[in-house]
């Protein structure tokens, strides 16, 4: 009952077999014609050796690296034959991937810009521990060798969905605005209709609230995704696209000096840096502003630039950051960690079957405009999630499905180049993959960052301007 949306020709190779690639093999099997014999997932865990042999999935049980990356890939991929390879995994290099799979003709799609092991750790330079140093080298690489064998970067949730579900906001927005839109057919199109309609900037707004019954374990971080994806990214400094608005510029805060400008970074991890947010459910919120790669791609797209192309000035740009409220077992693992000063030892992923309470709700959080600020996502509970597909939470449905929606619009555009998801066909996208969503939903709020705040003691504020980051920022 399930639609077949494309056949994949040749090998199909997934790298990383933790709780999105597990997620994301049934969706595969489910959407896609393919050779099954020529299925092969790559990952060095030895926990899911069993669970691969049990179901017939060729494992090769290692993990890539900057030595043998081209070797093992070489013996997968045979010259000629196309294929498809999926990069689920951690610290195996998105970049050197791309170009290889580009070379060899193998369409290519990931969740993150992923770097060689080490590197969030090694890297003192908090400039360069950046995702926007990780995404400019992709975009770099795209301006020296445009068009070729399409390359997903940052094709999941979020970063992925989110610059689909951004897009869509907007057609909504302009509809109740009664200022309707045709869907723009170019970057500078989409980047006017966010102009015209007064948005100033937008949140990536989450809240998990996905529990189980049994209390977390003290020193153990858990969480619904990667442990280890969420403490590099969260020990990452924090970064935002800057807003053309912005009357303000936080004292940690840094420019970059090249690339698209679209972002900067704060002298301080994202995983402790909290922001004031808003989420249908439970309104407003603390969020933390966790580094992505579409706060910086999103805050880039919709750039007009100024005069002559001035990007370090632009005539408009959307401030763009995530906030993001992770379940609550993770933010007392954060506590902890932080707290401690050191990483548990011990890493737990919520799975399915044990959840017994919550979901996911992610979307984006328009605002500034007329109509003060429109919440537009998806609302998916763990109990939807378990009778849509197995093997995943909300979390990683939300994922997975993205992944599938990008590997269709892959075959339907194999020679697109080296894209992200704000540069894919948004309506496409999202309809392949909204039967794993929940309900997809538009919700209208008055509040702004300055509601709802605790008024005993002073705070630093510009009343004159709800939006400005400085009101956003948690003191
Ligand atoms: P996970 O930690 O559950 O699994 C990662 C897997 O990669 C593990 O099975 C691990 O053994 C494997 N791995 C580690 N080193 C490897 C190597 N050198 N070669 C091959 N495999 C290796 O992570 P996850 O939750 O499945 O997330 C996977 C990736 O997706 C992460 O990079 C994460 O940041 C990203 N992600 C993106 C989104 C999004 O919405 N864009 C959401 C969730 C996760």
């Amino acid at each position: 009952s399930h639609p077949v949306h494309g056949r994949i020709d040749g090998p199909v190779v997934m790298i990383g077999f933790g709780s999105i690639g597990m997620g994301t093999l049934p969706l595969i099997e489910r959407h896609f014609e393919y050779d099954a014999a020529r299925l092969t997932v790559i990952d060095p865990d030895p926990d899911i050796a069993n669970f691969l042999a049990r179901h017939r999935i060729r494992h090769l049980h290692l993990g890539l690296t900057r030595e043998n990356y081209r070797e093992v890939l070489a013996g997968l991929f045979p010259e000629g034959e196309g294929g498809f390879c999926v990069n689920l995994s951690v610290d195996v290099s998105s970049l050197d991937l791309i170009r290889w799979c580009r070379q060899r003709g193998v369409l290519y799609i990931d969740t993150v810009v992923e770097p060689w092991a080490g590197f969030y750790f090694e890297t003192t330079d908090n400039a360069a521990r950046t995702n926007y140093a990780l995404r400019q080298a992709v975009r770099d690489e795209k301006a020296r060798n445009p068009g070729g064998p399409t390359a997903i970067s940052c094709c999941g949730a979020n970063p992925g969905m989110v610059s689909w579900l951004c897009k869509e906001a907007l057609l909504v927005l302009a509809r109740d605005l009664g200022r309707p839109a045709d869907p723009p057919a170019t970057r500078e199109g989409w980047a006017a209709l966010m102009r015209d309609l007064g948005v100033k900037g937008l949140h990536i707004a989450e809240r998990d609230t996905q529990a189980r019954h049994r209390p977390r374990p003290r020193g153990t971080f858990v969480n619904t995704w990667s442990v280890e994806g969420f403490i590099a990214e969260g020990l990452q400094p924090s970064e935002l696209g800057w807003g053309s608005f912005e009357p303000w510029f936080p004292e940690n805060g840094h420019r970059h000096d090249s690339g698209c400008r679209a972002a900067i970074w704060l002298e301080r991890p994202g995983a402790i840096t909290r922001v004031h947010t808003w989420c249908p459910s439970w309104g407003p919120q603390y969020g933390f502003l966790v580094t992505h790669n579409e706060a910086i791609s999103i805050a880039d797209y919709y750039t007009i630039p100024g005069p002559g192309g001035d990007l370090v000035n632009p005539a408009f740009r959307p401030t763009c950051h995530y906030a993001y409220h992770p379940c609550d077992d993770a933010i007392l693992s954060l506590h902890e960690m932080f707290g401690q000063g050191r990483k548990q030892e011990r890493h737990e992923i919520l799975e399915a079957d044990e959840i017994t309470e919550g979901g996911d709700e992610l979307g984006v959080l328009l605002f500034g405009h007329a109509r003060n600020a429109l919440w537009y996502g998806s609302r998916l509970s763990n109990a939807e999630a378990r009778r849509l597909a197995p093997w995943q939470n909300a979390t990683g449905l939300q994922v997975s499905s993205a992944v599938v929606a990008g590997m269709v619009w892959a075959l339907e555009n194999p020679e697109a180049g080296i894209v992200e998801a704000d540069e894919m066909d948004h309506a496409r996208c999202l309809a392949i993959q909204r039967p794993y969503l929940g309900p997809v939903e538009a919700h209208y709020t008055d509040w702004t960052p300055l509601s709802n705040r605790w008024e005993l003691f002073p705070e630093d504020i510009d009343e004159s301007e709800p939006w400005a980051f400085r009101n956003v920022l948690a003191t």
